[in-house]
């Protein structure tokens, strides 16, 4: 080879050398251009992930603040499952109410409005039949009764069902043992009779007075043969500042029997303070009751209706 083919082969040889290198580096280039979309497109879509999440989140935190009331009401001890949809459309208009409060309100029934969705008295429960605003007694129930003694009774020829009677005397002769003198004033009474009062004190105080203090008829407990009135029926007397109330409140549980207007319960029984009306729940039922200071239609919605 002379030396002029010698540079030729050397310029090729160098000129492949120089072409390859900037191949390599253009190469090198484009790639680093692709990664670089691949990165803003990993950006772009991280952003769209984080614009969703920030979308999702309030409907999530939602669900969670419900799933965690959820727990809280299921927590309280007289959380009824039934009654669910109720505690939480309440606690949605009372959020200031705690959620023990809830419970109590809904299983007394009043998130509904009085003598609202009235149901009859369930009488297959016999001594535990409720009668209240949501409850009623038909017109033509009269339980099997027997005549009280005038012992027992400042009404002469007043009635009571046979079991609250025996109790009644026996809860009476106890307190006599301890100078506390105890009456009825009036136990049964029919709903003619219920019907004749309400509408006299209607005509008297007008249907929102009337109901706070006299049951419609159909809906006064003592219709059921198990209530009598103790010594008075009128709040004039203020019986709750005499030894005899103080009597029945700390005793009258042992007998079977319940105070069932107590004070500061208005809201749940729908009737104001009455110290003398007294209903007959059993012994083991009134225990309970007086134990945890609950009223009858707490007591009821949770262990007799829910069972
Ligand atoms: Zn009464």
């Amino acid at each position: 080879m002379n030396n002029r083919n010698k540079y030729l082969v050397i310029l090729i040889i160098i000129s492949i050398l120089t072409l390859s290198v900037f191949g390599i580096l253009i190469y090198l280039n484009h790639d680093d251009k692709n990664n670089e979309l691949d990165n803003s497109e990993i950006v772009n879509k991280e952003n769209e992930n984080n614009n969703n999440s920030i979308e999702a989140n309030p409907k999530k935190e939602e669900e969670n603040k419900e799933d965690i009331i959820i727990t809280e009401l299921k927590s309280e001890e007289y959380f009824i499952q039934n009654n669910l949809d109720r505690y939480l459309s309440y606690k949605g208009i009372h959020p200031e109410k705690s959620n023990k409060d809830i419970i109590a309100d809904v299983n007394s029934n009043i998130d509904k409005d009085f003598y609202t969705d009235i149901k009859s008295s369930d009488l297959d429960k016999g001594i535990l039949v409720i009668v209240n605003k949501y409850h009623a007694l038909t017109k033509d129930y009269v339980p099997d009764l027997v005549t009280m003694e005038n012992t027992y009774t400042g009404v002469a020829g007043a009635k009571m069902q046979k079991e609250a009677y025996e109790h009644f005397k026996e809860m009476v002769d106890s307190a006599k043992l301890e100078d506390i003198k105890l009456f009825n004033v009036s136990a049964y009474r029919s709903y003619n009779t219920q019907n004749t009062l309400y509408t006299n004190y209607v005509k008297r105080d007008g249907v929102d007075g009337a109901d706070r203090y006299s049951a419609r008829p159909g809906h006064s407990e003592h219709q059921t043969g198990l209530a009598s009135d103790i010594n008075t029926a009128s709040s004039k007397d203020h019986f709750e500042n005499t030894k005899e109330y103080s009597w029945l409140i700390a005793n009258s549980y042992k007998y079977g029997f319940i105070l069932r207007y107590p004070e500061n319960k208005e809201y749940l029984t729908g009737y104001k303070f009455e110290p003398w009306h007294y209903r007959y729940v059993g012994v083991e039922v009134a225990t309970y009751i007086h134990e945890h200071d609950i009223t009858y239609d707490e007591y009821y919605a949770y262990f007799v209706e829910n069972n």
